[in-house]
């Protein structure tokens, strides 16, 4: 862009005034303890942990640590509430289901408030996407819990018994809808651990599991950190373990239950390809890559984190996209105008740095916008690489953050290689006017979920899941029913 248009652009630009959520209308103990057998209960060992606001370090509430004993009394729990659960009805269960989605809808603006203090996402999304879905996650679960024998036709599907499922921080309450709903509409109970920096949304999908008359046991959520999660993994009265995080720890579950007969389903880690060519509307793809990479904090193990921009577009697309993010709001995430709020922990925000730090050493070009940040709280500026290859670090690693890497192409065929160049498969965007290419590419991508003109859509009907070092097992839709469920006809 011409010097001069460029100054024109940012003079034009907007300026915003502060719109910030208000919080006094969300409850929030000072103490969180155990929700086992329908009950909340202290830890057997009486520790608890902090849970802070990213944005400004502020401690929120306390949170028990569950220990050994604790993981034995929430299996146990679940494994007495088994009996009875799995006997009941699918329209009983789907009852109790579609009153925790109606639970969660009723409280929908005290959820998204919470999401955002414990874990930092702009309260526009926590708002507009985590919780709304995560109700219709419940909504759409709760239908099919008298529908299994047409989900399943003539092949009798039975519950798979007790389930612990693991989850991370960058979805609390959406990552706990995923996996709790299909569990309980085909008559499993759960043991589900938060992640240790977000356990708040899931404390108070609780309080709604406990209110909403479901039978005690049948739902446990227990706190901790990555002790927990193992000790959980490695209980014997479990039959599946359900599991989203990261590709290491995946391993190590992968390892850890070998040989027993748990069964697995495992969402990791990703390097999403999102290809624009130069038929596509830009302005739309620009927009698309900003939703692709910033869209929490780049926090999404979906994200369109390598960007595979057509040569003969690749200046002017850069170009808008570097204006675009000149618009970009970072800050506050209680604020309404906030387009990226607070990265997630200290620990994360270490990493991304490092990934800076690496791409920057290994000659990657890059670009921040002049964004003002606050001086407290962990934050993170959206970057760009440009001049980067398939061998840079930054290309071929998962960042989990506001980092976009960009290379460019110039055949399908070449852009097919280098995207499928990669140990993750989970998922992809293509932006073309051409039905033809997007069949064409859709086809040949090795990835879970392919976007076509747009990306980081979500729907419960639609099943999501990985390829490769992405893992195994679908979520959402018919697809999600399956790993919760085994069969008694010889079709197996
Ligand atoms: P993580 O470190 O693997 O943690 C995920 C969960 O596992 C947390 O609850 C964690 O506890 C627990 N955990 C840690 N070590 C464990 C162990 N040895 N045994 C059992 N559980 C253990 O991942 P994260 O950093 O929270 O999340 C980011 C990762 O999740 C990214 O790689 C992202 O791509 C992936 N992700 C994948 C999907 C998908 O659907 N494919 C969706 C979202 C995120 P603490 O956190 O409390 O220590
Ligand atoms: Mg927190």
């Amino acid at each position: 862009m011409q010097k001069k248009v460029k100054e024109d652009f940012f003079k034009a630009s907007w300026k915003y005034e502060e719109a910030p959520e208000s919080t006094n209308h969300i409850q929030i103990k000072k103490q969180y303890d155990l929700f086992i057998d329908g009950q909340f209960v202290k830890p057997v060992g009486n520790k608890y942990f902090d849970t802070i606001d990213p944005s400004n370090h502020r401690k929120i509430a306390s949170v028990a640590e569950a220990e050994s004993e604790d993981v034995d009394k929430a299996v146990k729990a679940a494994r007495k509430a088994f009996r009875s659960w799995s006997k009941i009805s699918g329209k009983e269960r789907g009852k109790y289901i579609y009153r925790i989605a109606r639970l969660i809808q009723e409280k929908a603006r005290e959820f998204s408030v919470i999401e955002s203090l414990d874990g930092g996402k702009p309260i526009r999304e926590s708002r507009d996407i985590d919780i709304p879905l995560a109700a219709n996650h419940f909504f759409y679960y709760a239908g099919w819990a008298d529908k299994l024998t047409y989900a399943f036709p003539n092949r009798n599907p039975t519950p798979l018994g007790v389930v612990g499922q693991i989850i991370p921080w960058n979805f609390p309450l959406l990552m706990a809808a995923w996996k709790i709903a299909p569990a309980l509409a085909t008559g499993n109970t759960v043991v589900l651990k938060p992640a240790e920096t977000t356990p708040l949304t899931a404390l108070k999908l609780a309080e709604i599991i406990h209110e909403s008359g479901i039978p005690n046991g049948v739902v446990n959520i227990i706190t901790g950190a990555g002790k927990t999660g193992a000790l959980i993994v490695n209980h014997p009265d479990i039959n599946k373990i359900a599991f989203t995080g990261s590709t290491n720890v995946g391993k190590y579950i992968q390892k850890a239950i070998a040989g027993t007969s748990k069964k697995l389903t495992l969402e990791l880690g990703g390097k999403g390809a999102n290809i624009i060519f130069e038929d596509a509307a830009i302005d739309q793809a620009v927009e698309g890559i900003v939703n692709a990479i910033f869209f929490n904090q780049g926090h999404v193990c979906c994200a369109g984190s390598r960007l595979f921009v057509q040569e003969s577009v690749a200046d002017l697309v850069i170009q808008k996209l570097k204006n675009r993010m000149e618009t970009l709001i970072v800050g506050n995430p209680l604020d309404k105008n906030t387009d990226i709020g607070a990265i997630n922990s200290k620990k994360q925000l270490e990493t991304i740095k490092n990934y800076i730090e690496i791409g920057t050493n290994e000659g990657g070009e890059i670009y921040q916008p002049k964004c003002s940040i606050p001086k407290k709280g962990n934050w993170c500026v959206p970057t760009l690489f440009l001049n980067v290859s398939q061998s840079h670090r930054i290309v071929q690693e998962e960042i989990f953050g506001p980092v976009l890497a960009i290379q460019t192409f110039r055949t399908i065929d070449e852009v097919i290689e280098k995207a499928n160049n990669s140990p993750y498969g989970l998922s992809a965007g293509v932006w073309t006017q051409k039905g033809s290419k997007i069949f064409n590419l859709t086809q040949k991508l090795n990835a879970g979920v392919i976007w076509a003109n747009t990306f980081n859509k979500f729907d419960p009907v639609s099943p999501f899941g990985g390829y490769k070092e992405s893992g195994f097992g679908r979520e959402g839709g018919l697809h999600g029913l399956k790993p919760y469920v085994k069969f008694e006809s010889y079709f197996n």
